[in-house]
C-alpha cells in the first residue's frame, strides 16, 4: 500500500515535488482497532497552512510523514465491537490507500441519509464551517445584503444558499464565468461577479445597490479590500479563509481599511470550525434536513485515482473545482 508524505515545506505555490508517494506495509490490527480501505480523500485549502513550520490552531505536518486529512473509508477488518466489516467511516486519517486506526478515532457514516461523500463536504467540515460562520457571526437578517467570496467553492456555495434561506440579498464573488452562471442559475444567488474581470469593482458595486451588511470572506487580499470598502453601518465581516495569501512567501498585509470599521461601527471576527465542536450535531442535523427537503444543493468535483491527490490539492489554488474537491481512491 502507498501513502503520501510531505517531502518539503513549499516556498510559495506547492508543486508535485513537495509530495512523495511511499510504499508501506499494512500493520496487523490490535484490540479496538480497524483496518480501513480509503474510498475518498478530501483536499482542503487549510492544509497549505499545515505545510508551513509555524504555530497555528493545528500542528504543522511533519516532513517525511504521511499527510493527514479528511478520509472516507470502508472497514475491511474490525477488532472493535462498535464496527463491522463493510461499515463506512469518516475520520482524520493518513493520505494512504489503507489505514489502521483506533475505533474511537472514526465516526460511522450512515449511507441512508445522503450519498456518503457529503460527509466530506456539505454535511462535514465545509458545510459546518459555512453554517456556523454565517449564522453565529454573520447573523444575516431578512432583506440584508450578504456577500460571499470563494462563492462557488465548498464553503462559499453553502454560505450563499443559507443566506438565501434567511431571506437575504445574496451576491457571490468567484473566478470564472461558468461559476458565475452556476451561482445565479443553479443556486439562486441574486447576483455574482467575477473578480478576475477588469471591471470587477464597477460590476460589484452594481450588484450591491444597498451596500454590504454581511461579508463572508474566504479569500482575503484585494477582493476583500473591494468588499469592505462598501460595508454598511453595523456590518459583520466573517473571516473564514484567506486563500489568496496562503502561497505568499511573505505575510500578507492588512486588514487595510480599518477606518471603514470605525466609521460604520462594524465588526470583523475570525473563527475556526473547532470553536463550534460542542454544536456539530445541531449543525449537521439542520444541514441534513435542508438537504433532504431540497433547500440546499451541492456540487462535487471528483478526480479519480490516489496518485491524482496532489494535483487535486494544487487545483484548489487555481480554482479548478466547483463545489467540494474530492479524490476517489477506490470503490467500496
Ligand atoms: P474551495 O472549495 O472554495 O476551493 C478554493 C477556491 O478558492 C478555488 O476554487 C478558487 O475559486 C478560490 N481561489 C483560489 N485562489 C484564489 C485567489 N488567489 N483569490 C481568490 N480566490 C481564490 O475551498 P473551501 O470551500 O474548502 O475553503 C474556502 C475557504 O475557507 C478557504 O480559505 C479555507 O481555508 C477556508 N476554511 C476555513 C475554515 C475555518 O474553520 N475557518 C474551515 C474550512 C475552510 P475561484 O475560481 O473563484 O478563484
Amino acid at each position: 500500500t502507498k501513502e503520501i508524505q510531505l517531502a518539503n515545506r513549499p516556498e510559495g505555490t506547492p508543486t508535485d515535488k513537495d509530495f512523495n508517494f511511499v510504499e508501506k506495509e499494512i500493520p496487523a490490527i490490535g484490540t479496538d482497532e480497524l483496518l480501513l480501505k480509503t474510498l475518498y480523500l478530501s483536499v482542503d485549502p487549510y492544509m497549505r497552512g499545515r505545510m508551513k513550520d509555524q504555530k497555528s490552531y493545528v500542528a504543522p505536518f511533519e516532513l517525511n510523514k504521511a499527510i493527514t486529512g479528511g478520509v472516507l473509508a470502508e472497514v475491511i477488518e474490525s477488532k472493535s465491537d462498535k464496527f463491522k466489516q463493510g461499515d463506512i467511516v469518516n475520520g482524520t486519517l493518513d493520505w494512504a490507500q489503507y489505514n489502521v486506526a483506533a475505533a474511537k478515532s472514526v465516526q460511522k457514516v450512515d449511507p441512508s441519509i445522503a450519498p456518503i461523500t457529503t460527509r466530506l463536504g456539505i454535511l462535514g467540515l465545509t458545510g459546518l464551517t459555512a453554517y456556523f460562520g454565517l449564522l453565529d457571526i454573520g447573523k444575516p437578517q431578512q432583506g440584508e445584503t450578504v456577500v460571499v467570496s470563494g462563492a462557488a467553492g465548498a464553503v462559499g456555495s453553502v454560505v450563499g444558499q443559507i443566506a438565501k434561506l434567511k431571506g437575504a440579498h445574496v451576491v457571490g464573488i468567484a473566478g470564472s464565468q461558468d461559476k458565475i452562471d452556476y451561482l445565479i442559475n443553479e443556486l439562486g444567488f441574486d447576483a455574482a461577479v467575477n473578480y478576475k474581470d477588469d471591471n470587477f469593482k464597477e460590476a460589484f458595486k452594481k450588484a450591491i445597490p444597498n451596500g454590504v451588511d454581511v461579508y463572508f470572506d474566504n479569500v482575503g487580499g484585494e477582493v476583500s479590500d473591494a468588499v469592505i470598502f462598501e460595508i454598511n453601518r453595523n456590518a459583520r465581516v466573517v473571516l473564514c479563509g484567506a486563500i489568496s495569501a496562503y502561497n505568499n512567501p511573505q505575510a500578507d498585509i492588512g486588514p487595510r481599511i480599518q477606518w471603514k470599521f470605525i466609521t460604520t461601527s462594524s465588526m470583523m471576527k475570525g473563527f475556526t470550525l473547532g470553536d463550534y465542536a460542542h454544536d456539530f450535531k445541531t449543525g449537521a442535523q439542520e444541514l441534513g434536513k435542508w438537504l433532504q427537503e431540497g433547500k440546499l444543493k451541492y456540487e462535487e468535483t471528483i478526480v479519480e485515482g490516489f496518485e491524482k491527490t496532489p494535483e487535486a490539492f494544487l487545483g484548489l489554488f487555481e480554482g479548478s473545482n466547483l463545489g467540494k474537491q474530492l479524490v476517489k481512491v477506490a470503490d467500496p
